[in-house]
């Protein structure tokens, strides 16, 4: 399916931001964005990229009742050279399928999503900054749209791509984060929607989140739902710990996301000869490994930080604080190894980075 492409006139374009440390995240969307519309019995239609502007939407519209809406989250990176690379797109383009199918919303076509991606990408490719540890986020996302009510899989929906520049996560250094434990919110239960990137699993966790950020915590350490007793993921990002000389992360068990960065973290360890093992982790075990000194450190990772580091963790009012709150060796060489494999900086011994242009 060919894409066609709107470009939108001169004095239609913004401004770009000149200041790449006020970027932040999710602030600036550039010129463009790419949409592709679907409908039941006719499939996917008319893929354009054209100038970003609001879409309409009738009241009735199914996503804004049942919460069929599902997305993603991926970046280009400028390397040194000039050139612009993706990180594991084919992975982002499997994983939104696999969100679709469990919503009951079409699959996407992986060579329209990819060409799509591409060429949104080129297009603004003015807007990817050039500073170390910015990009460009990207975010396709997938919305319902028949206008009906009644609850049933949709018959319409809206495929769209936006991209904007983002700042450096760490422009001012690692800082470890303060995680708080819920043992009374659960962020996802087995069988539910947990491992995809479904909206409706932002809306019930921000709840929890309050609490944490009103007691000063960062984010929230999830527990598993049913004995509210392993640790499952932190905030929107998975859950690492290094105890002994073990990398430990939770199972993907149905009811934590697939990080496509976590699969990094598993595989370049792994080639490492670190010990890796996905296994339930009680908050028991890792308390009694923080007493006994084997608690060595614990990291988050996702796309937006790569790794993040965790200095402490509050549970039941108890604060454990780790590797002196301070990011330790395993986690420091972690995040470079992959930034570097993100700018083109260092060898891709996976294959993990797709160059788009230069
Ligand atoms: C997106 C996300 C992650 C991290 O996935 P990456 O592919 O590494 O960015 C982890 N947990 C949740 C809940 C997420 O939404």
């Amino acid at each position: 399916m060919d894409i066609r492409i709107i470009q939108a006139t001169p004095d239609k374009l913004k401004q770009k931001p000149t200041d790449e440390s006020q970027l932040g995240f999710g602030k600036i969307f550039t010129d463009h964005f790419f949409t592709v519309k679907y409908h039941t019995g006719k499939g996917w239609y008319d893929p354009a990229i054209e100038p970003y502007r609001p879409i309409a939407l009738d009241p009735t519209a199914m996503c804004l009742h049942y919460g069929q809406e599902i997305f993603e989250g991926l970046k280009a990176y400028r390397g040194k050279d000039d050139r612009i690379y993706l990180f594991r797109p084919t992975e982002n383009i499997k994983r939104m399928n696999a969100s679709a199918e469990r919503l009951c919303m079409p699959v996407m076509d992986t060579d329209l999503f990819m060409d799509a991606l591409k060429k949104l990408v080129l297009l603004e490719k003015d807007w990817i900054p050039r500073g170390e540890g910015t990009s460009l986020y990207i975010r396709p996302t997938m919305i319902a749209t028949e206008a009906a009510l009644g609850v049933h899989p949709s018959n319409e929906y809206l495929f769209f791509i936006v991209v904007g520049p983002v700042g450096a996560y760490y422009s001012e250094g690692f800082s470890p984060t303060k995680i708080f434990v819920s043992d009374e919110y659960v962020r996802a239960v087995r069988g539910g929607i947990g491992a995809i990137k479904a909206a409706g699993n932002y809306a019930a966790s921000l709840y929890a989140s309050r609490i944490a950020i009103e007691q000063g915590y960062t984010q929230v350490l999830w527990l598993d739902a049913n004995q509210r007793k392993y640790v499952e993921e932190v905030g929107t990002s998975n859950i690492f710990f290094v105890i002994g000389d073990e990398l430990v992360t939770p199972p993907l068990a149905g009811t934590i996301l697939p990080g496509i960065t976590r699969d990094s973290v598993i595989r370049l360890a792994k080639s490492w000869n670190v010990k890796v093992s996905e296994k339930p982790l009680s908050m028991d075990e890792i308390i009694t490994a923080q007493a006994n000194g084997t608690l060595k450190e614990s990291f988050a990772s996702g796309t937006a930080a790569i790794v993040s580091p965790v200095g402490q963790i509050n549970f039941k009012g108890e604060v454990y604080v780790i590797n002196g709150g301070k990011i330790g060796g395993l986690t420091q060489k972690l995040y470079n190894e992959i930034l570097q494999i993100q700018y083109g900086q260092k060898e891709d011994p996976f294959g993990w980075r797709v160059k788009i242009a230069g």
